[in-house]
């Protein structure tokens, strides 16, 4: 089976390199389209990259291009994200195929699971389609192991699709990529400002962390959408979770409930968080803050 993994600059390198690793669950033979201006010559486990380092990141142009190439695979895969939540429906809408999104655990190569429900259930997929096209949640694969780099062929498209219009473009490339992060720091509304969310940046420093947030927070303009934990945010998974002054609302847990160890401070003993938390402290969070500058207690 012949693999074609789809994926841009504005998507991270470590959640690549999960794809990969979904990939080869599937096959050997995989290939990559990557659009952006990052150097893959160290790149490992794909056979063949079409690098497009000028194309238009936007999904008329990025489906124009996998139209160039997908008439040679039988399986198309991308990382779920916002990015490929954005192009891959549409190419998908203009082959006219159906796609399964959000697997989180390939059985084999025509039975696939994911998470339904904000989480609540987990489903089955049977598909027998002649084309699979699918989009997968890195966090639950692992990264791929394989010393191969791959061939790059630089490709070029005349076509620039201007619709809808790029207006800015937003990169946190500095920042610990959220969706794939191994620890998260994460803020509610108990922080209260958007200054007291540059303590939360200080302490996800300190650990190495990303930085997530609950909804509250991010409505309330303490930090921006793109670091939302949760059921209309980002699903995750980390090794450690660490959240700060968030409740527990049902939506917030949905997004991080299977990370691996919950530690949770919140002044409520009765907050829901705590049902979910391996380790807990009620109490005020700032104090929290303050005592754990310069202390390591992130568990191994
Ligand atoms: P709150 O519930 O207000 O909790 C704040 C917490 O801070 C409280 O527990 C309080 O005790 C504590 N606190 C306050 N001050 C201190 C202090 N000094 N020290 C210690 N603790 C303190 N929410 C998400 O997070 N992600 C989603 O993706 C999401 N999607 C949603 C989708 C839908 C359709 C709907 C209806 C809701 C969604 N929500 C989502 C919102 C969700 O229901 C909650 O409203 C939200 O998660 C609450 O955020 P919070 O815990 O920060 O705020």
């Amino acid at each position: 089976m012949n693999i074609l993994l789809i994926h841009t600059e504005k998507q991270s390198m470590s959640a690549l390199k999960k794809l990969i690793g979904a990939a080869e669950q599937l096959s050997k033979t995989i290939d990559l389209i990557y659009i952006g201006e990052n150097d893959l010559t160290q790149l490992q486990g794909v056979q063949q990259v079409f690098h497009y380092s000028k194309a238009t990141l936007n999904s008329p142009s990025i489906s124009h291009i996998i139209q160039a190439h997908d008439q040679n695979y039988q399986t198309i895969m991308v990382h779920s994200d916002t990015t490929a939540k954005d192009f891959i429906p549409y190419y998908c809408g203009q082959i006219r195929s159906p796609m399964l999104s959000d697997i989180s655990k390939i059985i084999d190569k025509n039975h696939f699971e994911r998470a339904i429900y904000a989480g609540a259930i987990r489903e089955q997929i049977k598909y027998n389609g002649d084309r699979l096209i699918m989009s997968i949640r890195g966090i639950y694969f692992e990264a791929t192991a394989s010393k191969a780099t791959a061939k790059i062929k630089q490709c070029t498209t005349k076509q620039s699709i201007q619709y809808p219009e790029l207006i800015k473009t937003q990169t946190t490339t500095d920042e610990i990529d959220l969706s794939t992060a191994e620890i998260v720091v994460s803020g509610g509304r108990g922080l209260g400002s958007k200054e007291n969310f540059a303590k939360l940046f200080e302490l996800a420093k300190q650990f190495n962390a990303a930085v997530g947030a609950s909804r509250a927070a991010v409505d309330a303009g303490y930090i921006d959408n793109s670091h939302q934990v949760g059921q209309t945010g980002k699903i995750i998974a980390p090794r450690v979770y660490i959240s700060l002054g968030i409740s527990g609302a049902v939506q917030h847990l949905s997004g991080m409930k299977d990370a691996q160890i919950i530690i949770a401070i919140d002044k409520n003993p009765e907050a829901p968080i705590f049902s979910v938390a391996d380790y807990g402290y009620s109490g005020d969070l700032f104090n929290a803050l303050e005592k754990l500058k310069g202390k390591n207690i992130i568990p191994h």
